[in-house]
């Protein structure tokens, strides 16, 4: 089989905009879109893990995650977009065309995208897999809902822990911040925000050491890391806000990439340095992280393909 112009890995804001742009510009790019079981490759990315999207321009309502998704996915596919709902393998970016393997299956292609995203941290406690959607969470705003009048905890001191907190006194009638230092990560605003919401109350010096309860979240066994004693706080939600890792594993030693695994794009562009191959949305952005922004670089990657493959055939 001929390779195509244009494969998209992933199909969150980034990639599926890519997708619009790629297939407008008559390129017939296939979507490896994820893998629907998966937490972390799940097609459409982190927004399907949403509820409403209130900051994304042009839903003066705003809009739900899904189904604003579902509606980038329909406007690729209009074009000509392909999707292949499946995880991407293995890589071979050592020579073109380029070669993305799917279990046994082998595409090839010209040019790629990389819009494979990133995936929010977890605490690494066994009982984790257990109790992850009864009663653990890492989205506020998926499940806040369940918790209305209960007593819950956020893991994390940034931006994303307090954001978490804030919104969840809407429901809770108590959020308790546990973080493992005794100063805050998160800007002097949303500092400010939370030490003046009465709902919310910060355990210092602290780390998660288990999750109890079989069935449902029941309550977390806290250390302090100071006075090495332990407590349990009886809380049944526990929201973990610690950050994101990019999904890279994929791209080791093939694609540059920061220490953090973000991958590293060239200054106003997205190329990286595998000339052909291009990244954007939240795999090569941990400062933004916006549907929006995501949706930008997509765009952006696409007319770099265009160009780059403009350029290539025609020498
Ligand atoms: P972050 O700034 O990296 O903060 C992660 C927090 O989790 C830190 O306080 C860290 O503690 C703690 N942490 C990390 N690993 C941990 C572990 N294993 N156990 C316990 N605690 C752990 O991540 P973020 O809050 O997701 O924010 C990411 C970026 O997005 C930031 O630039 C942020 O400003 C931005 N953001 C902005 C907004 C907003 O402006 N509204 C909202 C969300 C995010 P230490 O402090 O001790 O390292």
């Amino acid at each position: 089989m001929s390779p195509r112009n244009v494969i998209i890995i992933g199909s969150g804001p980034a990639g599926l905009t890519a997708a619009v742009y790629t297939a407008r510009a008559n390129l017939a790019p296939l979507v490896i879109e994820g893998e629907p079981s998966s937490t972390s490759d799940q097609p459409g990315g982190q927004l399907m893990l949403t509820t409403d999207v209130e900051n994304y321009p042009g839903f003066p309502e705003g809009v739900l995650g899904p189904d604003l998704m579902m509606r980038f996915r329909d406007q690729a596919e209009r074009f000509g977009a392909e999707y292949l709902t499946a995880k991407v393998t293995a890589i071979d970016f050592s020579a073109r065309p380029f070669t993305v393997w799917v279990g046994d299956d082998q595409h090839q292609a010209d040019a790629i995208i990389v819009s494979t995203g990133a995936q929010s941290l977890m605490l690494g406690l066994e009982a984790e897999s257990r109790l992850i959607g009864h009663g653990l969470s890492t989205c506020a705003t998926c499940d806040g809902f369940f918790f209305r009048g209960q007593e819950i905890g956020v893991v994390g001191g940034g931006d994303s822990a307090l954001e978490e907190a804030l919104f969840l006194t809407k429901f809770a009638s108590k959020v308790t911040i546990l973080h493992r230092r005794d100063s805050l990560r998160a800007s002097k605003i949303m500092q400010e925000r939370a030490f003046a919401n009465e709902r919310i109350e910060f355990l210092w010096d602290s780390v998660v050491t288990d999750l109890l309860g079989e069935e449902s979240l029941t309550g977390v066994e806290v250390e302090n890391v100071q006075t090495g004693v332990r407590s349990t706080l009886p809380v049944s939600g526990l929201f973990v806000a610690i950050g994101h890792r990019p999904n890279t594993d994929l791209f080791k030693g093939v694609l540059d990439m920061e220490d953090n695994g973000y991958l590293i794009t060239q200054a106003g562009s997205t190329a990286t340095n595998v000339e052909g191959v291009f990244a954007s949305g939240d795999v090569q952005d941990h400062t933004y992280r916006q549907a929006i922004t995501a949706a930008g670089s997509g765009c952006m990657a696409a007319i770099d393909v265009e160009r780059w493959l403009e350029a290539t055939r025609h020498h």
